[in-house]
């Protein structure tokens, strides 16, 4: 696809969204390249179930970049089960101020993020490793200003995966779809065990080119140090949400 078209196709979806103060040049061309590149892997690679501009400038780009709204100036994030690239990469794009390290369990996927990050400039740090077990290590436990995830897992595994990354006085943000509100309710007593807290549950919708989906953003703020025997194996993470 044409630069051009690329261009006035993406410009239109941010300006929807409300995120058109996203959409410098610069940020743009990123974009483009990074589409580029990641279609490019995604012939050998799963990347994504999405193929076209028309779905992965709002599903990808604008969904992900909406979360750049409630990240603070310079602050430290990890992005637990980054997968392709999401939110990761267009957060780093879009907010050149931040320390983003993506972690997830699949190695080669991690080794994409990586190298598309060289690609493009950004700075990007990619950790393969299961979050349950990064999480015990002393760099990474207490230690984000603010935690993202995406299309992972239900909030009340989640919350057990990513909670002892972030440091005391500082937030998870979990970004979900329409059940959002109902895997808050689900959760809240193991966000509590975790030292959290919820501090708001923002309603708004992702507008695509005719149609709208509904998203909740689950923001938790940590009060307190997660306790040494949390996070469990997965096993039991799964098998008995807290
Ligand atoms: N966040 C991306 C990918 C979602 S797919 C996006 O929104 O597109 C879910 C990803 O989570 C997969 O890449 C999988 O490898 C990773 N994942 C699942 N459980 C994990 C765990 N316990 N630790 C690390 N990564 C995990």
């Amino acid at each position: 696809m044409e630069y051009s078209v690329f261009r006035e196709d993406f410009l239109r979806i941010f300006e929807k969204n409300g995120l058109i103060a996203y959409a410098d040049e610069s940020a743009i061309r990123k974009f483009y390249d990074l589409t580029d590149l990641m279609l490019e892997t995604n012939r050998v690679m799963n990347i994504t179930a999405l193929t076209t501009t028309d779905k992965i400038i709002p599903l990808h780009y604008a969904d992900c970049v909406k979360a750049a709204e409630w990240i603070p100036q310079n602050a430290t994030v990890a992005d637990i089960g980054c997968g392709g690239g999401f939110p990761v990469l267009p957060l780093a794009i879009v907010r050149p101020d931040l320390r983003i390290t993506g972690i997830d369990s699949t190695e080669k996927k991690i080794r994409y993020v990586q190298s598309t990050a060289e690609k493009l400039g950004l700075q990007v740090m990619a950790i393969s490793g299961r979050a349950e077990e990064l999480a015990k290590n002393p760099e990474h436990r207490d230690s984000y200003d603010c935690v993202i995830s995406r299309a992972v897992a239900r909030l009340n595994i989640l919350n057990e995966l990513c909670l002892p990354y972030v440091k005391v006085g500082g937030r998870l943000i979990a970004l979900k779809g329409a059940a959002g509100e109902a895997e808050y309710l689900e959760a809240k007593n193991g966000i509590f065990k975790m030292g959290g807290e919820l501090e708001s549950l923002i309603s708004y919708k992702l507008h695509m080119n005719k149609e709208e989906e509904q998203r909740y953003s689950v923001i938790i703020r940590k009060n307190s140090p997660t306790p040494k025997e949390y996070p469990r194996t997965f096993g039991n993470i799964k098998k008995k949400p807290l």
